[in-house]
């Protein structure tokens, strides 16, 4: 299908961007174009104007800061964090992006993009989460940070609001951290993902594809057994659809959360 028409404009700084975002009601950022040029086809969002980060310099690069935070430009796609060598300070992010779809996607889709479309069935939101992470917001009112439980408000909804640029994703060091998924198709779109992040004995488990937002959970041992008492305790409503029933993504969400424990025990041992 056909884009509708639809202006166009290719700043090339964040002031300007946040600029032609704040002076147009319709006015959305085009990242990687994987997700809203598919939206917009399918009639689902119509923005009048697509604001092309393309040329934004400050977006760009993956660096290791001295106290061990690694911080992602909005614009660093799959493909550059998983060649990344800072990135490598935090394996588990190049791991999952290699998992997302296919190279084509992974070489334009951006970390940046799918965090700010939150989809639930997206990758990265819930792997974020456990690792702590920091979103970095910039509008023509200055700058302001938002933990990554706080990023994620709702289905396709997020803090960064009209007008606002995610610019910055900063990730503290770690200590083991790991993921697990059910996916279902080629692309491997996930049923179920957990993603966990160990902090002290208590891991930081966030499981995904369950409600609107990552759902965190705080399990009070890093056994199995209690991990499944932490998912079950969290009383999720997944949906059911035609690829599984709230029951299964229920079960599944202990299954995987367990999963993504045990890989996070194995890499800090
Ligand atoms: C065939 C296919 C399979 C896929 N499978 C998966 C999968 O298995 N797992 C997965 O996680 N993803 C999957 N995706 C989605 C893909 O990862 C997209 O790249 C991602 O969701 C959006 O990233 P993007 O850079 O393309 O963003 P865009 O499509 O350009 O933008 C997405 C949204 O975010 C907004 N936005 C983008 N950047 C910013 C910013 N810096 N600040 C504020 N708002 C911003 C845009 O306005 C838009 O609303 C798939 C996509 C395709 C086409």
């Amino acid at each position: 299908m056909l884009l509708p028409e639809v202006g166009y404009a290719r700043p090339s700084t964040v002031d300007e961007a946040v600029h032609v975002l704040a002076s147009h009601d319709g006015a959305r950022p085009l990242a990687g174009g994987q997700t809203i040029l598919n939206v917009m086809k399918s009639r689902a969002a119509a923005p009048d104007v697509l604001v092309d980060l393309q040329d934004l310099d400050e977006l760009r690069g993956i660096e290791l800061a001295a106290d061990g935070t690694l911080v992602l430009g909005a614009m660093a796609t799959y493909s550059e964090v998983i060649a990344s060598a800072e990135a490598r300070a935090r394996p588990i992010l190049g791991e999952v992006c290699a998992q997302i779809a296919d190279v084509q996607v992974r070489n334009r889709g951006t970390v940046g993009g799918n965090i700010c479309s939150n989809d639930p069935t997206n990758h990265l939101p819930p792997l974020l989460v456990a690792l702590g992470t920091t979103m970095t917001i910039a509008s023509s009112a200055g700058e302001r940070t938002v933990p990554a439980e706080e990023f994620f408000v709702g289905v396709y909804a997020t803090a960064a609001g009209p007008g606002e640029l995610l610019t910055k994703i900063s990730i503290p060091a770690g200590k083991g951290d790991g993921f697990a998924a059910v996916t279902i198709g080629k692309d491997g779109t996930c049923i179920v993902s957990a993603a966990a992040s160990l902090d002290g004995d208590a891991p930081r488990v966030v499981v995904g594809c369950v409600h609107g937002v990552p759902v965190l959970v705080r399990p009070d041992g890093a056994d199995e057994e209690a991990v499944r008492r932490a998912v079950r305790g969290a009383n999720l409503e997944p949906p059911s659809d035609v690829h599984a029933s709230a029951d299964y993504r229920r079960h599944l969400a202990e299954v995987v959360a367990a999963r993504a424990v045990q890989r996070a025990r194995t890499r800090r041992s």
